[in-house]
């Protein structure tokens, strides 16, 4: 994904989309899309932004590009074509003055709105076109003696197909008329924090005055919004607590220390745990002895060693008569896990099962058999992993590899036991979480933070190169194989119908893949993509660990998790589309041995300003945590959390960079709370999770 401007899109791909046109929904279920059932839904539903209707501006004094209202009684009104069909009418105001108004879209009730001789208000954004000032789809109100101007500022409300202003604003005021607004929050509790009363903040934000600073309203940074951004925060953070509570209710295997497993492994590992592994190590352990179901996040930059933690994890199940699992993203990495972790565990006599979508039925079959039967103690696969179809004998504990690539959904199928217990869920994360984001979201889990790479790092250094130079880079990547060292060439895309709506010609893997080995034909090529078949895949990946490739031209399915030491330059093709943490995770393929390594972005000019930003973070620090902050600001939390595929937004007032201090309030205040008032806590939750709950649970 580069950057945030594909996270619509994805967010909408995820959608099911149906095969068949859909009936046409009924007025109920669209209002449901938009979240809105209960009156509360619709008193929460806050505007957008606003419109001040409050005003009339003769046509003469109506400001170009900006928005505002005028009155006058229609001359003309007439269907037209100008290049297509459209509506023009002529409206007169008192001083005689003439605004144009155009409908491109138009029915004919929008004719019967501007027939002519008909008084009417106006308000829309005035440009200046060739026949004087016009409105393009003004919004009409019918004006004259009797019919008052809105005393307040006229809100604009998040809408969708079908569901209009006018319907929203109706049934928000009739909400606002029926619900006795209650104040969840007790009188010390709102003293405490000095937070308004919640009934005059949702009435001034549906409503507010006329000399309300709209700006400050519509960017949530108006005193108004203090009370319902609390609100939210504490309803989150009450929740995750109340989940948290319920967990620690359910039942899961102890897995105490009873076998030498664990012991034998650290024996056998061909190095020493770093301090930092061995007390995140220390800390799973004691988690895991526990009988009730651990819910850890083990965060660790790139390359910090996360893989052997879910070894000796998975070793202590095992040893304990259990069974363990281990789910990764992409076939890649999870091939890759199933080799590195067989080499340290086979030899030890573990029996461990291969599991994903593109084995062959009857391997596939018996995979699934040694799994259902407990014949395999570890498992080890992708999301196939998660399917029907597989049913564990006994599971004390499942690990998810670079979790936040995954669903919230996928997340729990792999964590939903049998029988009232629930195996421990470790999770394992490159993309550091930052702590605002740890403290709000993950509030209800433990995390254990790897701070220290293995000895004899040496951290990668980075250029940023023009694509004009890429000569240059080419030089560096004869003598990096000439001394024996290997390198990775990353292209954004492989197919060429994806090129098109491309700034700068792109250069897909394939074409890529050609022309720079013909500039180098004496080094040992290979090419990696989503495309090939995954047995394929799976042969570049061995020969290039193997070391029988030297270049590796690959787009990004390698970009998490691949392990292979002896590469020392990352080479990075139109680095400017690229998100920040895609290019850590990038650049974190190479400083993996103890060979100075390189990561190269070339980029293509002109830059915009969010790429420079990029690069410039990317190119400033190798330190993952200030990678991820800066993220973070950039795009928003739900890359972190794997909402992506929920498309279920996690909070829609607050702001976690900005409100950062009300988050700790809020903190506080869920601690206090559910000590004191448990029943109030319950009913804040009720009236502001409303569904979303369960996600948060994840
Ligand atoms: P990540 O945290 O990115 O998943 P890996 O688990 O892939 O990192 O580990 C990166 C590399 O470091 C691997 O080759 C691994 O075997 C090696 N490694 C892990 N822990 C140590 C250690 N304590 N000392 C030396 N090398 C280690
Ligand atoms: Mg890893």
């Amino acid at each position: 994904m580069t950057g945030g401007r594909r996270v619509g899109a994805a967010r909408k791909a995820a959608r099911p989309k149906p095969a068949v046109p859909a009936p046409a929904a009924s007025l109920a279920d669209k209002l449901a899309r938009l979240g809105l059932a209960s009156e509360w839904d619709f008193l929460l539903h806050l505007p957008l932004r606003y419109e001040d209707q409050t005003r009339i501006t003769p046509v003469a004094g109506l400001p170009p590009g900006a928005e505002a209202q005028t009155e006058g009684v229609i001359e003309r009104c007439e269907v037209a074509y100008r290049g297509r069909r459209q509506l023009l009418a002529t409206l007169r105001d008192d001083a005689g003055d003439r605004l144009l108004l155009r409908f491109l879209h138009f029915y004919p009730s929008t004719q019967k709105q501007v027939a002519a001789g008909r008084r009417v208000r106006v308000y829309g954004s005035v440009r200046v076109g060739l026949l004087g000032a016009e409105m393009v789809h003004p919004r009409v109100h019918p004006a004259g003696p009797g019919v008052a101007l809105p005393q307040g500022l006229t809100p604009v409300y998040p809408a969708s197909a079908g569901v209009s202003q006018a319907l929203l604003r109706k049934r928000i005021a009739q909400a606002l008329l029926n619900v006795d607004i209650t104040d969840t929050l007790p009188p010390p509790l709102r003293a405490r924090w000095r937070l308004p009363e919640l009934a005059p903040s949702l009435h001034g934000l549906h409503h507010p005055p006329p000399d309300a600073d709209q700006a400050a309203l519509s960017e949530h940074r108006h005193p108004l919004w203090q009370r319902v951004k609390f609100d939210e925060l504490l309803a989150q953070q009450l929740s995750l607590r109340m989940a948290r509570r319920e967990r620690a209710g359910r039942r899961a295997p102890a897995l105490a220390a009873t076998g030498d497993l664990v012991a034998r492994l650290l024996t056998a590992l061909p190095f020493a745990l770093t301090a930092a592994q061995q007390r995140v190590w220390r800390e799973i352990e004691a988690d895991l002895a526990q009988d009730r179901p651990a819910h850890r996040l083990v965060q660790g930059d790139v390359g910090s060693g996360k893989t052997v933690i879910a070894a000796l994890a998975a070793a202590r199940a095992i040893e304990a008569g259990q069974q363990a699992a281990l789910m990764a993203p992409t076939e890649i990495l999870a091939e890759q896990h199933f080799r590195k972790i067989e080499q340290w565990l086979a030899p030890l006599g573990v029996r461990i099962a291969w599991l994903a979508g593109k084995l062959k039925p009857g391997d596939k079959r018996a995979a699934q058999a040694a799994v259902a039967d407990g014949g395999a103690q570890l498992v080890v696969g992708t999301h196939a992993l998660i399917q029907d179809k597989v049913s564990f004998a006994r599971l004390a504990l499942a690990i998810v590899d670079e979790q936040h690539r995954f669903g919230v959904a996928q997340r729990l199928r792999l964590r939903a036991g049998a029988g009232g217990v629930q195996p421990h869920l470790l999770m394992l994360s490159a993309t550091p979480i930052p702590r605002t984001l740890a403290m709000s979201y993950l509030a209800d889990l433990d995390v254990s933070t790897i701070d220290e790479l293995p000895p004899g790092r040496t951290p990668v250094q980075t250029k940023l190169v023009a694509a004009a130079r890429r000569h240059e880079v080419i030089e560096r990547l004869r003598g990096e194989v000439a001394q024996g060292r290997q390198a990775y060439w990353v292209c954004p895309l492989v197919e060429d119908s994806e090129l098109i709506d491309s700034p700068v010609p792109l250069t897909a893997a394939a074409p890529m893949f050609e022309a720079t080995r013909a500039l180098v034909p004496e080094l040992r090529w290979g090419l990696l993509h989503g495309q090939l078949p995954a047995a394929d895949k799976a042969a570049v990946m061995r020969q290039f660990a193997e070391g029988a490739i030297d270049v590796l031209v690959a787009t990004t399915v390698i970009e998490v998790g691949v392990d292979v030491p002896n590469a020392s330059l990352m080479v990075i093709e139109h680095a400017q589309r690229f998100g920040l943490a895609q290019l850590h995770q990038l650049r974190g393929r190479v400083g993996r041995g103890s060979a100075v390594s390189f990561c190269v972005l070339l980029f293509d000019e002109p830059l915009s300003a969010a790429a420079r930003e990029r690069l410039k973070v990317i190119y400033g620090t190798t330190d993952g945590f200030e990678v991820a902050r800066r993220d973070l600001a950039i795009r928003g939390p739900g890359e972190f959390l794997g909402s992506r595929q929920s498309g279920v937004p996690l909070l829609r007032f607050a702001n976690l960079e900005e409100d950062a201090p009300v988050v700790e309030r809020a903190r506080e205040a869920a601690e206090w709370l559910l000590r004191e008032q448990p029943a109030v806590a319950a009913a804040h939750v009720a009236r502001w999770m409303h569904g979303r709950d369960a996600l948060l649970d994840a």
